[in-house]
């Protein structure tokens, strides 16, 4: 198969909130750039975020970043980085205002400034009680910005390759990132792009649950892509269950819906979260509220015929209020759930939704693997944002809309990153190994010629069972051993995946196949994570080990794929300007 080679200062991958904020940072710098996406950009899962971007600006309440900060340690369950996390939420004003400043149609108070409202784990005063942080379009927060960031691209003259898939890491022979191969599926041909400086903007990996909130699209393709050009992987054990996805369907309820005063009710119609969490209640951070929904099932309150779920009330609310502010919701209920929230509670269930863990980078946005003793060392040329980064700002459990921001905040850092690193590489690109796209083109000449393989469906379904059954919202210790033997089952039959359809043309069967050999590497980096590490912290929780455990386990684990093995990173204790938040215990 013949292979175009396509040159670029800097190529991105991945065009949703991440991707675009980097995108634009490098445009507008003047720089040569490449923006591939598997999907149009306007449909990257960033569209479907609802509930908000967290930002102290104090619009409704006092509030400080210092604040922010504790609540984002405090939700990681100290397990994130602080140097990172200070970063993060000093930042975070500035880049909402820009974000306002490029167009984003924010809801308004009263006297016209943004609207915020109130989040789980968002407290004021260290941790005293809720206040309004998440600034907020309706409950379509994720669609405003993302269309922002798209047409403020567009101004930019950014240039997309859209409905291209990347394949592989294209690594030099000091290990040096020089590019990626790509997929275009209009044609079948493949193409080395090649960068001096190259970004993973790739998203989540949450399909690899049977229940997820995610969109199809988020099969973990830049983890999978890391992880065969033998980068580790970052705590990946640490998987968000969102507290309230439909209850059968998995569409997500914004925890923006109890911001707004909705309740969590048990099958005796009891406000059970007050017994799990006395002060922030409905507004705990998601882990608490899920292992407290799970408990209430296990425990048999749950409701209907199965006492499987459970009901998220907001029908003591104005029904102005869920009008105007959460429109979106109340559509998707009415839909999905046959209830309008205006009369009926909302069923729902703890669903998969977010992966804490990815490849590891610093606030700056470039990437780094352990080498000779240096747990920091930086991979040149390699940068990565958003939910498919490990920065890391959610350590064990991210709190609500502190992903919006971190797209913000890491896109344009890295962005800044690869300006100034491309500026100290004058001259010609790197010259490309002979063999840049061997190993992708022998990936796809194996998926064209295996004889008798495994149905692509069939296998996907099997990660996805097994998944959901041996590392939910609580981790057993017999269920994760056989969980670790299933999913490597599981990975060897991925290995011997066929298709029936070997057109060239929009062949989706192929793509399909390809995304499923990505995703397989999250779950066995989630899977393997989970059952090392013998400690509960933050989405983490261990039936045999139900307390945290700093003195073994305050440290960042790697998976990596050649082994399947697991490493270790120290965590940054130290923040940037401000004291270390001291570790405690974690109530709410
Ligand atoms: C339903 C839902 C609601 C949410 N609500 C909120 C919220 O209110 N607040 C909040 O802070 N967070 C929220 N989140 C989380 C947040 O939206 C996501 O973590 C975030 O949007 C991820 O952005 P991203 O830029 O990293 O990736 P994505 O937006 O997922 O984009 C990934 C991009 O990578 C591209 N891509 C992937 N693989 C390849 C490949 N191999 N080749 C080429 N392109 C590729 C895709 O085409 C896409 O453009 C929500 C998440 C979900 C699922």
């Amino acid at each position: 198969m013949n292979v175009t080679k396509r040159s670029y200062d800097a190529v991105i991958v991945g065009a949703g909130g991440a991707g675009l904020r980097a995108a634009l940072q490098l445009a507008e710098a003047g720089l040569n750039i490449a923006v591939l996406s598997k999907v149009f950009p306007t449909r990257s899962h960033t569209v479907a975020a609802q509930g908000g971007v967290a930002a102290s600006l104090g619009n409704s309440d006092e509030d400080h970043w210092h604040w922010h900060m504790y609540d984002t340690v405090k939700g990681s369950d100290w397990l994130g980085d602080q140097d990172s996390i200070e970063y993060m939420c000093r930042m975070a004003p500035e880049v909402v205002y820009e974000l306002e400043h490029f167009g984003m149609p924010f809801t308004r108070t009263e006297d016209g400034r943004i609207y915020q409202r109130p989040f789980g784990g968002h407290m004021s005063n260290f941790g005293e009680k809720p206040v309004r942080r998440a600034c907020a379009a309706a409950d379509r927060t994720g669609h405003a910005m993302l269309h922002t960031l798209y047409q403020r691209n567009v101004r930019a003259n950014t240039r997309f390759f859209v409905e291209w898939m990347a394949l592989d890491l294209v690594r030099g022979p000091e290990g040096e990132v020089l590019g990626v191969t790509a997929i275009e599926m209009e044609t079948g041909e493949v193409s080395v792009f090649q960068a001096k400086a190259t970004l993973f903007a790739t998203g989540g990996s949450g399909r690899m649950y049977y229940a997820s909130t995610n969109a199809f699209i988020n099969t973990g393709d830049g983890l999978g892509m890391a992880a065969r050009a033998g980068l580790p992987i970052q705590d990946m054990e640490f998987f968000q269950f969102h507290p309230t996805g439909v209850y059968g369907a998995g569409i997500l309820i914004t925890e923006g819906v109890r911001g707004e005063g909705g309740i969590l009710r048990n099958k005796d119609g009891e406000r059970f979260m007050e017994r799990y969490a006395p002060n922030a209640k409905d507004l705990a951070s998601r882990d608490v509220v899920s292992r407290a929904m799970a408990t209430e099932i296990k425990e048999g309150r749950g409701c209907g015929p199965e006492k499987d779920h459970l009901l998220l009330d907001l029908s003591h609310l104005d029904p102005d209020v869920i009008i105007r502010r959460l429109p979106g919701i109340r559509e998707i209920s009415i839909r999905f759930a046959g209830a309008d929230p205006v009369r009926e509670p909302i069923p729902v269930v703890p669903t998969a939704h977010y992966q804490m863990g990815g490849i590891p980078t610093l606030y700056s946005g470039r990437v780094v693997a352990p080498k000779n003793g240096d747990p920091d060392a930086v991979v040149p040329g390699f940068y990565a944002a958003g939910e498919c980064a490990c920065a890391s700002v959610h350590g064990g459990n991210r709190l609500g809309c502190n992903s919006l921001l971190d797209l913000l905040v890491f896109g344009r850092s890295a962005g800044d990153s690869m300006i100034e690193d491309i500026g100290k590489m004058p001259g010609a690109l790197p010259d490309l190994p002979r063999d840049a796209a061997e190993g992708s083109l022998a990936r796809l000449d194996r998926l064209e010629s295996q004889k008798d393989g495994e149905s692509v469906h069939e296998v996907q379904a099997a990660m996805r069972r097994t998944m959901q059954e041996h590392c939910g919202v609580f981790r057993f210790p017999e269920m994760l051993a056989k969980g670790v033997a299933e999913i490597e089952a599981v990975a060897e039959r991925v290995s011997r995946t066929g298709i029936g359809d070997h057109s060239r043309v929009f062949n989706t069967a192929r793509i399909e196949a390809l995304e499923v050999e990505n995703l397989i590497e999250a779950a066995k980096a989630t899977m393997m994570g989970a059952a090392n590490r013998e400690e509960s912290r933050g989405a983490q929780a261990r039936a045999d080990f139900p307390e945290r455990d700093d003195t073994n386990w305050l440290k960042h684990s790697l998976w990596y794929r050649e082994g399947n093995r697991i490493d270790y990173r120290p965590v940054h204790l130290k923040p940037l300007t401000v004291e270390t938040v001291a570790l405690k215990k974690r109530v709410y």
